[in-house]
């Protein structure tokens, strides 16, 4: 009886130990239908939202850059904020794994879509985002983001496209959104095809229709500083061609973006609405670069902490942070306290379909603490704007 006890468990360290990697199925058994957020009870009075996004930021990559920062302890910004719930991201493509558009147009509209559209449902209709709500309530709006900022995420919440891949397009719809702050990177797209730096085939002037309405604009990431924020109307910041590279990245970071951003859309006293975007977790992850993981993640932690400062002084603040899906499907597999090294496998170059936290702070926080839908989150916050039933389709054209 012994002897058989003993190969049991024989086997089973043995199983314990084959399995290491590859993946593995099972069956769906049912798509059953899901709903929308239902109202908040006793909803209070939000002045401001701030939606954070870390792309490709699932939990095992906030986790990777808490261990890299802390070891066994916590610290991070993001440990600050008082509810903790779970994301899912699932669009309503075949795989159900999200892309960026699909997930931003979820979190700026409030409705599930297809992977590539941008602020537009499964059928290509037009939907209403956060952003522009904002701008019909007398709010002020920005996008901060560190990919271009005609990337797919900020994107969705000031355009309207079948696809994310249209950057042209998208740059001269977001060049005539309702926006007072705009900082990220892509100025190639903004400017007329006959300046040398230009990816249009068209000679539109974007930056000088946008500095025409009174917008300041600046190409020079060093201004950023030097700008005095009561004396801008509007800001227009595209610091690289493209996405920001290292070059323009060690002139300007996320956070400083982001406190500049804060500085002229509060003197609305109406409030504001601003989206960040924490951009290049996402290629890092694409990429299975842990070390480039962990950098960007703090990045954005750190722009999380100047937000979360802003919103612990100022009241009425909901702010929201959260990721658009998780990419490469990162594992922590290794610890050593005596090596002091983190080691992780990535399981796909991809997206995957684990779920992503959100985190809240701010009046109404606790509707987040919960397992919800990515298209929730904007139907619950707008809730302290004392909007029902937000979703891009109640609002329609
Ligand atoms: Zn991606």
């Amino acid at each position: 009886m012994r002897r058989i006890l003993v190969l049991i468990l024989v086997v089973f360290s043995f199983h314990g130990l084959s399995r290491a990697e590859g993946n593995d199925t099972v069956a769906i058994r049912q798509f059953a239908e899901y709903g929308d957020a239902t109202a908040i009870e006793n909803v209070r009075p939000v002045k401001n939202i701030v939606i954070m996004i870390g792309d490709g930021m699932g939990f095992e990559a906030i986790t990777a850059a808490r261990i890299h920062s802390f070891g066994r302890g916590v610290g991070l910004a993001l440990d600050r904020m008082p509810v903790t719930g779970q994301n899912l991201s699932y669009s309503l493509s075949e795989d159900i794994i999200t892309d960026s558009a699909a997930s931003g147009t979820a979190l700026a509209c409030g409705v599930k879509t297809l992977n590539g559209r941008i602020a537009q449902d499964r059928h290509a209709a037009r939907l209403k985002t956060i952003l522009e709500l904002a701008g019909e309530l007398g709010k002020s709006t920005g996008l901060v983001a560190t990919s271009k900022v005609n990337h797919a995420t900020p994107a969705s919440f000031a355009s309207h496209v079948k696809s994310r891949n249209n950057y042209w397009e998208i740059a001269r719809q977001m060049s005539r959104a309702p926006l007072d702050v705009l900082l990220g990177g892509g100025y190639g797209y903004f400017l007329p095809g006959s300046h040398p730096e230009s990816f249009r085939d068209d000679e539109l002037d974007l930056l000088g229709e946008m500095r025409s309405r009174g917008a300041s604009v600046t190409m020079d990431p060093g201004q950023l500083g030097n700008l005095d924020p009561d004396r801008v109307k509007a800001l227009v910041g595209l610091f690289a061609r493209d996405d920001l590279d290292r070059t323009a990245r060690s002139a300007v970071n996320l956070s400083e973006m982001t406190g500049t951003a804060l500085k002229i859309l509060s003197r609305n006293p109406r409030g504001f609405f601003m989206m960040v975007e924490g951009s290049q977790i996402d290629w890092a992850g694409h990429g299975h670069d842990l070390e480039y993981s962990v950098g960007e993640t703090l990045e954005f932690d750190r722009a999380v902490g100047v937000v979360l400062s802003f919103a612990e002084k100022h009241g009425e603040t909901l702010v929201i942070v959260t990721a658009d899906h998780e990419t490469g499907g990162l594992s922590l597999n290794k610890a050593s306290e005596k090596d002091k090294t983190l080691t992780a496998g990535w399981t796909t170059g991809s997206h995957t379909a684990n779920v992503v936290p959100v985190f809240a702070y701010g009046p109404n926080a606790e509707a987040f603490g919960a397992v919800i839908h990515n298209h929730h989150i904007p139907q619950l916050a707008v809730q302290g704007w004392g909007v029902k039933n937000f979703t891009g389709f109640a609002y329609g054209k």
